[in-house]
């Protein structure tokens, strides 16, 4: 069906990113499975494929610009145009991250997947986001690189930290760039937190399940024409910058 729209989940083999791949592979869509690992990609679209979603691998890095433009080239062979990105693919750089104790690797790690690796993907899949007639991009954030949460007294937003949160809000700030430049065009982009949920990113600490984790993507990702871009939201609303 030419007609069904076409999604690209970054880091979708497991955790939240799974989890919009398959939300969004419910609706009907064409869904992208883009991860790094060839057995942890063919098991997740495998899952999803038994549950009878059209979802397909995409071999992507990230942080690896060969292997972005070999994915950007596999959409356009597979689906000639993309309407939905989600950046989620995302980790913390390790810890320690206190500020006076951090190994200054940690914060280059985070800020090259979490940001240079969304402006990286976006940038590639820009001319087929640009032949679809409603192009969403999302961009999986955190409330924790919210400065205004992080700056009001008595808002809990996690561990002190120098690298994952900073990257946050590097990512929340590139976001808005891309709604400006973006703004005459039919692109909305937005962050979306995801609230603290159980994956791997947090030894499964967090509280909410993955499928909880999904939602504000989901939301974000099928708003209508005049719905928001340059903005930040988890499923209770909106988030301060
Ligand atoms: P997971 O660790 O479960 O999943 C992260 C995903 O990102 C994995 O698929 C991982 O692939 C992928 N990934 C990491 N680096 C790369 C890369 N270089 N190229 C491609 N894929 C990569 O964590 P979550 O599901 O929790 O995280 C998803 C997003 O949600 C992240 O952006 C995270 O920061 C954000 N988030 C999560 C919260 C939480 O409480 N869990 C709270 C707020 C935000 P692989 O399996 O190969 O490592």
């Amino acid at each position: 069906n030419e007609n069904r729209k076409v999604a690209l989940v970054t880091g979708a083999n497991k955790g939240i990113g799974y989890e919009i791949a398959a939300g969004l592979g419910a609706l009907g869509w064409k869904v992208g499975v883009g991860a790094r690992d060839e057995a942890r990609r063919e098991s997740a679209v495998a899952k999803l494929r038994a549950a009878g979603l059209d979802a397909f691998g995409v071999p992507l890095d990230v942080t690896d610009d060969a292997s972005v433009t070999a994915a950007a080239r596999l959409i356009e062979e597979r689906a000639g145009r993309l309407d939905v990105l989600v950046n989620n693919a995302g980790i913390t750089g390790g810890g320690p991250q206190e500020p006076t104790k951090v190994d200054p690797d940690r914060v280059r790690a985070a800020v090259e997947t979490n940001v240079i690796g969304v402006i990286r993907v976006t940038n590639a899949l820009l001319p087929l986001l640009l032949r679809s007639s409603s192009p969403r991009i999302v961009n999986v954030s955190s409330r924790v690189g919210s400065l205004t949460l992080q700056t009001t007294p008595g808002t809990e937003t996690g561990p002190i930290s120098v690298a994952y949160a900073p990257s946050k809000t590097f990512l929340n700030a590139v976001t808005v760039q891309y709604a400006k430049e973006l703004a005459d065009t039919n692109i909305l982009i937005n962050a979306v937190c995801p609230g603290y949920t159980a994956t791997d990113l947090n030894a499964f600490q967090g509280v909410r399940t993955a499928q909880q984790g999904a939602v504000s993507a989901i939301r974000l990702a099928t708003v209508p024409d005049d719905g928001p871009t340059g903005r930040f939201f988890s499923d209770e609303g909106e988030i301060p910058w």
